[in-house]
């Protein structure tokens, strides 16, 4: 299929705001790599890599793994792809900084939920053990994306799990730190590239407003 939209994309957006499941979702779509950067760190930790044992407690607490690691991270995944959508990177002003240094967003997408449904679509979310793709993309809510088989996944029937920072006190501090470290910053370094989506209705409607936005820039 030729691929329509541009080419590189990045997806801004508060944790639980949906931004994995769709920008997985664009990528099979229009044949784009999808790089998420806490898909990369959690197969580095499950790995048992020095890497993943060095930023294991740091993830689990929910805090922010260095710059370096992470910026070292990106540029091995995207150097040689022509298009690519970052999910998750860049986080902070000086990440956003180092990315410039090398390559150029074509389309920002930032996709806004309110703060208290954030808290919710967390603490209920459960993910497939095989996460990490290409292995398995599942992701399941207890309440509102129920698995069909209570505690395994509809995709592979692996068993499902709850991320060590989709706890209580890791979401409070994830959530408490977007703002201040990601968000405001983010969006003022890009700003009138930055194209809002609105997080807060059916996923498939979600994914009807970017394809729009998206094919409208194109
Ligand atoms: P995510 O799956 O995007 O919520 O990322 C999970 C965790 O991986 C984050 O809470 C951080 O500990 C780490 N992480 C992912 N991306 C970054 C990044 N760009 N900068 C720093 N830490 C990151």
């Amino acid at each position: 299929m030729s691929n329509q939209l541009n080419k590189k994309i990045l997806f801004l957006g508060p944790a639980g705001s949906g931004k994995g499941t769709q920008s997985t979702r664009l990528a099979k779509k229009y044949n784009l790599a999808h790089i998420s950067t806490g898909d990369l760190i959690r197969s580095e930790i499950k790995s048992g890599s020095d890497l993943g044992n060095k930023v294991k407690s740091i993830v689990e607490a929910g805090q922010l793994v260095s710059d370096d690691i992470v910026n070292e991270i990106v540029k091995n995944n995207v150097s040689n792809l022509s298009g690519f959508i970052l999910d998750g990177y860049p986080r902070t002003l000086d990440q956003a900084k180092f990315f410039d240094s090398f390559a150029k967003f074509d389309s920002v997408l930032d996709l806004e939920v309110p703060n208290e449904l954030l808290f919710d679509r967390l603490s209920g979310r459960r993910m497939c053990s095989k996460t990490n793709k290409p292995d398995c993309s599942g992701v399941f809510h207890l309440s509102l994306n129920p698995p069909k088989v209570e505690g395994k996944c509809d995709l592979c029937g692996s068993d499902l799990y709850q991320r060590k920072d989709d706890t209580k006190d890791a979401i409070e501090k994830r959530l408490a730190g977007y703002q201040n470290e990601t968000g405001k910053p983010l969006n003022d370094f890009y700003g009138v590239m930055v194209t809002k989506i609105d997080g807060n209705q059916d996923a498939d409607k979600v994914f009807a407003e970017i394809e729009s936005k998206l094919l409208a820039q194109v």
